[in-house]
């Protein structure tokens, strides 16, 4: 379950640098080099963190930053702004228009991969690695294993990620377009009865250690993973 990043930029030789970079980091590097493609991207599949150029041939970045904030499925996307320029009233406007971060070129890339990793931890904590327990069923990213009261639970991995995004969102009424979105990464070529079909599944593979009764279905809403 890489975390997908988006990388919006129009000079081929620091999109390449990044995607190296953040490969090395273990993550999924994806590459536009214009807001139409970005835009192409992001509707097929949402990443997990954008990187956004001020200055693209297209459209500028700014423009980018603020249609992705006045969507709601594209509302909280974690965005980086990266620029040439350093001027103090172009970083305000891009914090102005919902950017999460931003980095001044020329940079380097530790503080890049540095900045990237604050800014999913604070915004996709599902993103991490941490382990994740709720009420004795307990999650652990890293070795891909699940325990129910200490014993383990075989889940495959869409199941295992479908189990992890309802565990690190307790709690919230998470629609089957957004479980789709954030499990599946795709809200355009799958229906959205597939997500019931696999929480059936997670709930039959969690009814030993009774388990299961954490998955609430909430009618006309989706599911809520109970806090305790
Ligand atoms: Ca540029």
């Amino acid at each position: 379950m890489s975390t997908s990043i988006l990388i919006v930029e129009d000079e081929p030789a620091i999109r390449e640098l990044i995607a190296v970079n953040l490969r090395h980091s273990g993550y999924l590097p994806l590459q536009a080099e214009d807001v139409a493609s970005a835009r192409v991207q992001i509707d097929t599949a949402l990443p997990d963190l954008v990187l956004l150029d001020w200055m693209l041939p297209d459209q500028s970045g700014i423009d980018l930053a603020r249609r992705l904030r006045s969507d709601p499925r594209t509302r909280e996307l974690p965005i980086i702004m990266l620029t040439a320029r350093a001027e103090e009233s172009d970083k305000l406007a891009g914090f102005d228009v919902g950017a999460d971060d931003y980095v001044t070129k020329p940079f380097s890339p530790r503080e890049l991969m540095a900045r990237i990793r604050a800014l999913l931890r604070r915004r996709s904590p599902e993103a991490t690695d941490d382990p994740v327990e709720v009420a004795g069923l307990r999650l652990e990213p890293d070795t891909f294993r699940v325990f129910g009261d200490g014993r383990p639970v075989e889940l495959s991995p869409t199941e295992f990620r479908l189990l992890h995004y309802l565990m690190k969102h307790a709690d919230r009424v998470l629609s089957r377009a957004k479980l789709l979105d954030n499990v599946w990464g795709d809200h355009v070529f799958i229906e959205e009865r597939t997500v019931d079909v696999h929480i059936r599944r997670l709930r039959l593979a969690l009814q030993a250690s009774g388990h299961d009764r954490l998955i609430e279905t909430v009618r006309g809403g989706g599911y809520r993973f109970l806090p305790a």
